[in-house]
Parts: C-alpha cells; sequence; structure tokens
C-alpha cells in the first residue's frame, strides 16, 4: 500500500489530481478499484468515522491489502474526516497509509496543537496526514455545518498552519461544500491561487460532488492535487439498486441485485478519474 504523500506529489509535478473515493464496503472498493485498474490510475480509498464504524479498521484494511496483490496500482487507504487522535491511532495500527485529521471546528491554535499531535504519531508510522483550515458548509456522515459556520481558509493563515503542524497536505475551504447542492457553488478559485502561492504542500479539494466539471478542471489547474469524491458514487448506487430491486421485486441474491448498482456507480468513477486526468498515469 503506498503512501499519498508520494502520489500526491507526482500528481503536483503532472499537474493532474489523485480521485479519493469514499468506500463503504467490499462492492463499493471493488468498483472504484476495477475503474482505477481500467483507465490505469493510481486510487485512494477513503473511509469516514462513519464507514469505519459500520465495516471496522481490520476489514477495510485487509480489503485494501488484498486490492494492492490483485492490482498493480498504487493504492492508499485513507481516513477521510477523523477528528480524535485516537480514531487516527486505531486506524494507522490497523494498516491505513494515510490519515485525515480534521479538528477545522477547532479555533485556530487549538487546531494545530491536535494536528500536530496526529502528524507525530504518523509520521513516525511512515503514515501521510491531511489536515484542513477553514469550514466547508454542508453534511456529511451526519454532521453538519451551518452556512454560517463555514469560513473559506485564509491564505496566510494556511501558510503559517502548514509549517507548524508539518502536514503532508492541506485541504481548503473555497466555497465548496458536503453532500449536494441548493445552488451551482462557485469557486474562489482566486483565493485558491493565493493559498497555493504561500503554501508549499499539496492541497485538496473536497465537497467536489455536484461542482461543474469545468470548475474542478480549473482548480486541478491551480494547484488541487487530490479531488474527494462521496456523494457523487452513493447516488448511482443506490438508484441502480432501487431500480433493478424494483423490476425484479423477487429478487434475493446479492451477488445478483448489486451488479447494476456497481455498473451504475462504476461509470460516475470512471468519469471522476477522467476530470481527474490521472488516467494513463500508471505504466
Ligand atoms: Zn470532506
Amino acid at each position: 500500500m503506498v503512501n499519498t504523500k508520494y502520489l500526491l506529489e507526482d500528481a503536483r509535478r503532472g499537474r493532474y489530481a489523485v480521485p479519493a473515493f469514499n468506500i463503504h464496503n467490499l462492492e463499493t472498493a471493488q468498483v472504484v478499484l476495477e475503474a482505477a485498474a481500467a483507465l490505469h490510475s493510481p486510487v485512494i480509498l477513503a473511509a469516514t468515522p462513519g464507514t469505519v464504524r459500520h465495516a471496522g479498521c481490520g476489514y477495510l484494511a485487509a480489503i485494501a491489502q488484498e486490492a494492492c496483490r490483485q492490482y498493480d496500482l498504487p493504492i492508499a487507504l485513507h481516513m477521510d474526516h477523523h477528528e480524535t487522535f485516537e480514531s487516527i491511532r486505531d486506524g494507522i495500527l490497523a494498516g491505513f497509509s494515510s490519515v485525515m485529521i480534521d479538528a477545522s471546528m477547532l479555533p485556530f491554535e487549538e487546531n494545530i496543537a491536535r494536528t500536530a499531535r496526529v502528524v507525530a504519531l504518523a509520521h513516525r508510522h511512515g503514515v501521510t496526514v491531511e489536515a484542513e483550515l477553514g469550514r466547508l458548509a454542508g453534511v456529511e456522515d451526519g454532521l453538519a455545518v451551518d452556512d454560517a459556520d463555514s469560513a473559506y481558509t485564509d491564505p496566510d493563515r494556511a501558510a503559517e498552519f502548514a509549517r507548524r503542524t508539518g502536514i503532508d497536505s492541506l485541504a481548503v475551504a473555497i466555497g465548496t461544500a458536503h453532500g449536494l447542492y441548493k445552488s451551482t457553488p462557485k469557486l474562489d478559485l482566486g483565493r485558491l491561487s493565493a493559498i497555493r502561492e504561500k503554501v508549499d504542500i499539496p492541497l485538496v479539494l473536497h465537497g467536489a460532488s455536484d461542482v461543474p466539471d469545468e470548475a474542478v478542471r480549473e482548480a486541478i489547474a491551480r494547484g488541487i492535487c487530490k479531488v474527494n469524491v462521496a456523494t457523487d458514487l452513493k447516488i448511482p448506487f443506490a438508484q441502480g439498486l432501487r431500480e433493478y430491486l424494483l423490476a425484479h421485486p423477487e429478487a434475493n441474491d446479492p451477488r445478483q441485485y448489486l451488479q447494476l448498482a456497481k455498473e451504475r456507480m462504476g461509470a460516475v468513477a470512471v468519469h471522476k478519474i477522467k476530470l481527474c486526468g490521472s488516467d494513463g498515469v500508471c505504466p
């Protein structure tokens, strides 16, 4: 399993982004792995705290380990939006190769302190750390952030944050939100360029589901090296499953009734990989 640090540094040099797909179980992992293999793309499998509660760190790590044996691809297993030192420690010990500590809800100095503590632990284990400064609005995993509580990332503070914590990558808040949008989001691309000028580590775009492709491409051109995709994959999976079960009310074999869900999700994963420009990156 690879460390995302190298994936993201390669992406920065190559001016593309590595897709990070939120998975929930074996089938959703298979979908994104097959899409990545078909397109010769590096891939990050991401698990939120809710997914870790649902599937367990050990099973998720075992799926990723097996994927590394089956696919000749750079594959990372990443903890997405974990908020406590303890949950990140459990993931690292289970075999995750990359973690995000999200202490963005805390005041600046407390965010730095919690993040730096995670960096010290993770780097001892050769694990990459992403952190967040600024707050994205929206709902992820049942955690809601009000529009009023959301805040864009300040470029100077971002530079200080990166320097004082020693993180490997930074999630920026530039106008995206988690989940679906009420109206078409407008990204603050000028702010992204200003952050890029001042911050020397790879930048990460969260909340990119439902953002127009053109805006995502422009964000990558301005320095985004990792694009997170969660909601945009959940919807086609659920739609495919619903459609199949409505058409086949007698169906009771998960190996059959999950097929259409996987196909629908796979088509979106393929689209996202091409959008990131990471297709064809791996020999
Ligand atoms: Zn996120």
